[in-house]
């Protein structure tokens, strides 16, 4: 322990001693200040201005043992759902005791698309609290739905709360948009009425 802190205090007055301007995997913007050719040579995403070395673009500084400085940029990563997470998907099979989806995004996050290729799955008994008989009477083919991340890898979803379920249906019959009327949805195009398990903020009210 002591001879711990020991090595610490001797890598900061290191530091200091070479006046390092920053820290291996900052994170720095084009034009930051990263140190001169005399502490450092220079790598990939770094540039020299009459012996001062910049950032030339967006990036985690790193510095390797032989003092070659460079900018690695940062990619940020599609968000993947998470346990819990409220996620919206698009019905994309109705099979007896599953429904399939594709989860198009995190709620709130609707400008990034997740990471997941593989299809969700609502299964019957998840649908809404209380018994479901035909599950083609909660949800149709290409309805957008709000559901809760149950089990992230195996991509388990529920719809069991109120704000949760169907916020917008297409007409099974002429696939036109749903409108909410009470209990029921009523299709704007051909009058069809069908029933869902609707979410309680579904996005378009008779
Ligand atoms: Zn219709």
């Amino acid at each position: 322990m002591k001879r711990e802190r020991g090595i610490r205090k001797w890598e900061r007055k290191e530091k200091q001693v070479k006046g390092m301007a920053v820290e291996n995997k900052k994170i720095v913007v084009p034009g930051d200040f990263l140190g001169t050719t005399e502490e450092f040579t220079l790598g990939a995403g770094v540039y020299d201005e009459k012996g001062n070395i910049y950032a030339a673009l967006t990036g985690e500084v790193r510095v390797s043992r032989r003092r070659e400085i460079e900018v690695v940029p940062v990619v940020e990563t599609p968000p993947l759902p998470r346990e819990g997470d409220i996620v919206i998907c698009r019905v994309e099979d109705l099979k007896d005791s599953l429904v399939v989806v594709s989860i198009a995004c995190l709620w709130g996050r609707e400008d990034r698309s997740v990471a997941v290729s593989l299809p969700g799955v609502i299964h019957i008994s998840n649908i809404k609290r209380g018994f479901v008989k035909d599950l083609r009477h909660e949800f149709g083919i290409l309805d957008l739905v709000k559901a809760r991340v149950i089990d992230a890898k195996a991509l388990r979803l529920s719809t069991a709360e109120p704000e949760l379920g169907v916020i917008k249906a297409c007409c099974s019959a002429c696939r036109g948009d749903m409108l909410r009327r009470g209990n029921v949805l009523v299709c704007e195009n051909c009058n069809r009425i069908e029933l869902r398990k609707i979410a309680s903020d579904y996005m378009r009210v008779a």
